[in-house]
């Protein structure tokens, strides 16, 4: 399988989004763009679309639970970065879960993150 956030997406279709200021300003450093943010409160912006009442991120290209992705990525705030995918690098996330939970899809487990069957092993050679 691919990584699976490819096929999910729901962490940017369920929380606020809500960072400092200073990340959507590039002579400070920040890499957000500002026109995908809103004003939150004097000291934070949030990604537009994540304040909704079903929120989605305005950056979430795709459908959640089929085929998703960053239309950011490089540029996603600090707390996108922050979300870990359940048991990548052998860690619960409970946002994780209760995002996909709220998508009807399955918490990840420790499994989903083997490798499929027949992973690493070469092709067999092709007939003439
Ligand atoms: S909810 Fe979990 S699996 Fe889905 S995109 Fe977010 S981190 Fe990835
Ligand atoms: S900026 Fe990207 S990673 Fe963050 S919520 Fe939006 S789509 Fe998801």
């Amino acid at each position: 399988m691919g990584h699976p956030c490819l096929s999910c997406g729901a962490c940017c279709a369920y929380f606020r989004v809500a960072f400092h200021w200073s990340e959507a300003e590039a002579f400070m450093g920040g890499t957000v763009p500002p026109e995908l943010t809103e004003k939150l409160d004097p000291h934070r912006l949030a990604m537009r679309g994540t304040q909704a009442a079903r929120p989605r991120c305005i950056a979430l290209q795709g459908t959640v639970g089929e085929a998703a992705s960053c239309g950011i990525y490089a540029q996603r705030p600090s707390v996108c970065r922050e979300v870990a995918p359940a048991w990548e690098f052998g860690t619960p996330s409970p946002q994780c879960d209760k995002a996909r939970l709220a998508h009807g899809l399955a918490a990840l487990t420790p499994e989903d993150w083997l490798d499929p069957p027949g992973a690493g092993v070469p092709p067999l050679p092709q007939s003439a």
